[in-house]
């Protein structure tokens, strides 16, 4: 699900077909090792039991009897019988699962705003509760079925993701662009009555979602009771390439008014729950030009992966990280950002000056392949790193947002980021918070002009 501007890499198959469970890799002197398992195998049931999937042989996998019916590489069929030591694990590693595809077309898909030419994994829409489980990501349950339910209820998938967007049923089916989704209000309760828990956002578009359709969502998802961990309130983010966005602009006079029906909500369940509940993102407080909350306000960070929290927690990181910075007096370190991330730099700036001794320089960069409405460090693309780093021999050093790169080495451009640091004299280093990167010893690689 792909709602938001949110990089990442997950990784899975995107092509069709049949299910096949296969191992990708054995580890050495392991259980599966020692019976002749190795990479390539397919496992086909378990205890009687088919394997649909790498959820199937996650959990049915975890009894410590095990039959398991199996294919080898040369096509020799195998039977398995394992008597294995409580908790030791079998040792085997599986191919990434095929992805479950998306069958709505929301108004803010990120993926429908990408321009074209880009890798094509890019383009992937996925909507899988598997993924919301396995790793945070977010799904609709638009493409659920009985048997989801069933899974899902039985391995205790909990908790999940889910993109809610709003409760009542047609307005949820204009944001998702699809008149077949399902009611998600009974999705939930059925989820709820299984004891399922779950994490909720929306993606909130003036006009669509807002006012009374969000008062609506709110109080649908507080009837819910515990089953709602917290509800993350997001604005529409739309790049020039948006071509299915149909709302009005998320601008300051509409994220004020959004933040404070949040903070409405959120009195309400302070009083009544004792937590806060709702949470708006950062995007929303700088929207709306107010003072993000401090850490105290986010508990958990159970929604930082979405943006909530994510600028308090920087703050918080390079608070506790000063004193391990060692003095670093006249170097010049160029520190690129995007430009929402931009005014909130030199408080940051400022401490790390006063702890080093460097000197920090500031480079907003506008986003080159989105577009200017396109503000987010993360997903500044490799041409504009090169761009705003040229000509600039007079850094020691600079800092691009981690983020911008994947676990390849590639900027969402397909630059690669050995390419654009080599293009420049002096180090480049990926950082998520200055103290990773800052905290080196002043002789290091970082410091010694050897990137
Ligand atoms: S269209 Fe699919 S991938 Fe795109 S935001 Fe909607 S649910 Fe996510």
């Amino acid at each position: 699900m792909n709602g938001g501007p949110v990089v990442g890499w997950i990784p899975f198959f995107v092509s069709g077909g049949a299910f096949v469970v296969r191992v990708s890799r054995v580890q050495t002197g392991s259980i599966a090792d020692e019976m002749g398992i190795v990479a390539g195998t397919q496992l086909r049931t378990v205890n009687g039991r088919e394997l649909a999937d790498f959820l199937d042989w996650e959990f049915l996998g975890a009894d410590d009897e095990l039959v398991i019916e199996a294919v080898l590489p040369d096509g020799e069929e195998v039977v398995y019988e394992v008597e294995r030591p409580e908790g030791e694990p079998f040792g085997v590693e599986l191919e990434p699962p095929t992805v479950r595809r998306c069958a709505n077309r929301c108004e803010f898909c990120f993926i429908e705003g990408l321009p074209k030419g880009l890798r094509k994994n890019l383009y992937v829409r996925d909507d899988d509760y598997r993924l919301s489980f396995a790793y945070g990501n977010f799904a609709t349950l638009s493409n659920l079925k009985d048997r989801d339910f069933a899974r899902i209820i039985e391995y205790r998938l909990s908790p999940l993701y889910v993109s809610v967007h709003a409760t009542p049923w047609e307005a949820r089916k204009v944001l998702l662009n699809n008149p077949r989704v399902p009611n998600v209000v009974e999705q939930l309760t059925r989820l709820k009555d299984g004891g399922i828990q779950y994490h909720c956002q929306m993606v909130i578009v003036p006009g669509l979602n807002d006012g009374e359709i969000l008062e609506q969502s709110f109080t649908d998802l507080w009837n819910l009771g515990d089953a709602v961990l917290s509800v993350a309130i997001v604005p529409v983010g739309v790049t020039q390439f948006s071509h299915l966005y149909s709302g009005r602009p998320m601008d300051p006079v509409n994220a004020g008014i959004l933040l404070d029906v949040v903070e409405r909500w959120e009195a309400r369940a302070l009083a009544e729950r004792g937590d806060r509940w709702v949470f708006a993102s950062d995007e929303l407080y700088l929207l709306a030009q107010r003072e993000l909350p401090g850490v105290e306000h986010y508990g958990n960070f159970e929604q930082i992966e979405n943006g909530v929290g994510a600028v308090t927690s920087l703050r918080q990181r390079v608070a506790e990280g000063l004193d391990t910075l060692p003095r670093l007096d006249g170097r010049r370190i160029g520190v690129v950002t995007g430009v929402s991330m931009a005014p909130l730099m030199p408080e940051l700036l400022d401490q790390l000056t006063e702890r080093t001794g460097a000197h920090f320089e500031l480079i907003p960069t506008t986003n080159s392949l989105f577009g200017p409405t396109t503000t987010t460090a993360g997903l500044l693309v490799g041409a504009d790193i090169r761009r705003a780093l040229a000509d600039r021999a007079d850094l020691d050093l600079a800092l691009i947002p981690a983020e911008t790169i994947n676990e390849a080495g590639l900027f969402l451009d397909d630059e690669r980021f050995v390419d654009v640091r080599e293009s420049v004299d002096f180090p480049v280093y990926p950082s998520y918070d200055f103290i990773d990167v800052l905290s080196m010893e002043p002789a290091t690689p970082a410091f010694a002009g050897a990137a």
